[in-house]
């Protein structure tokens, strides 16, 4: 198809759930803005339903109702939560999306971040507990038998979010784009002449946001997790964002960051972040034994560590890092 190699780029960007996006697709023709309205639409329906910090989202009422009653809500929650259990489970409790509590007290990547007191941290943690989290599929509800328990879905939603872009813009016929939310990058099809994509790898000790290796993708998401996102530093430690949520400190590990590349960017979000918790060691044996799911591993040492699949894929372009095995 000839038509296809004369295709063009269409490019519309948008400061949506507290990220920039950018939305790319490859036509023939240019993309017609209403494409893209119902795309930033879709986003802010999402932001409505799951942000914690606009009031009235049905993630909010959940909380708002935490000892009080289960509340009825959109399936896309009920999905997001199930599957962050499932999360929970394999890391022990480390990864919870009942931090919520924590998250706020920290309040990392606001102005109000601070190190909080042992105390306070360890009152906090009397909430946290994502075996409490009782869903009613039937009756559609969520409940929090605790108040002042809180759900965050920070960790999974904005894959969540890129996978149903993905589809509307499938829907619309387009086989060809790059979703990007803020650095959660989902591909949809491979480039117009067929190529593969080539996404950067964030070198995360660059404040510039550049890139410290190359993956050739098609059709794959990446999503990474690190230290450098957002944090605050006080007497030479750094704070971020990724709790763990058993000691309610932020993980201090030997890792800078993980990227990982998988079909969807839901699991590519929620794996990030989880990996994260459970440093090199463990969490590249726990990406080996998943099908279709690789990561990237970049330590404070710059050593960079590749899964198995992705080693054709994976090309290191910064001279700071070096590949180990
Ligand atoms: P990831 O590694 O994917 O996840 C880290 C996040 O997960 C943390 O920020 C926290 O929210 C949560 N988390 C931390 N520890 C754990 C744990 N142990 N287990 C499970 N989860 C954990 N940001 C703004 O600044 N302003 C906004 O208005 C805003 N609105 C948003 C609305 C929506 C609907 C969404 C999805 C996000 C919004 N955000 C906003 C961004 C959000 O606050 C998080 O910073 C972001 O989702 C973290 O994504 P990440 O890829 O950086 O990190
Ligand atoms: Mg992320
Ligand atoms: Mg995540």
């Amino acid at each position: 198809n000839d038509s296809k190699t004369n295709s063009i780029i269409t490019t519309q960007d948008s400061f949506q759930i507290g990220t920039y996006v950018t939305l790319s697709i490859y036509a023939d023709a240019q993309v017609p803005d209403r494409v893209f309205d119902d795309l930033f639409g879709l986003i802010d329906k999402y932001e409505y339903m799951i942000s914690k910090n606009i009031k009235g989202t049905e993630l909010n009422q959940v909380n708002q109702n935490a000892g009080i009653a289960p509340v009825r809500v959109s399936k896309d929650i009920i999905e997001m939560i199930k599957l962050g259990l499932k999360y929970a489970d394999v890391t022990k409790g480390r990864f919870d999306i009942s931090v919520g509590p924590l998250v706020d007290l920290w309040a990392i990547g606001t102005d109000f971040a601070h190190l909080p007191t042992d105390a306070e941290i360890k009152e906090k943690m009397a909430l946290i507990d994502y075996k409490k989290i009782v869903i009613d599929e039937t009756k559609q509800t969520v409940f929090l038998p605790e108040k002042d328990m809180e759900i965050d879905l920070g960790a999974i939603a904005k894959g969540y979010i890129a996978d149903r872009l993905k589809g509307l813009i499938q829907e619309e016929g387009y086989e060809s784009a790059i979703i990007n939310l803020g650095g959660n990058v989902l591909t949809v099809g491979t480039k117009p002449n067929s190529d593969n994509w080539n996404i950067g790898v964030r070198n995360p000790e660059s404040n510039a946001g550049s890139t410290m290796g190359i993956l050739k993708l098609t059709d794959n998401s990446i999503v990474s997790s690190g230290v450098y996102e957002r944090f605050f530093i006080e007497d030479n430690v750094r704070y971020h964002h990724i709790i763990n949520a058993t000691t309610g400190y932020p993980e201090q590990n030997d890792m800078l960051s993980v990227s990982i590349i998988s079909e969807r960017s839901v699991d590519g979000d929620a794996l990030s972040t989880t990996v994260f918790l459970l440093g090199l060691k463990e969490g590249y044996r726990y990406i080996e034994s998943l099908d279709g799911v690789g990561a990237v591993f970049i330590m404070k040492d710059h050593s960079v560590y590749v899964t198995d699949s992705l080693q054709d894929k994976f090309t290191l372009t910064s001279k700071d890092y070096t590949i180990k095995s």
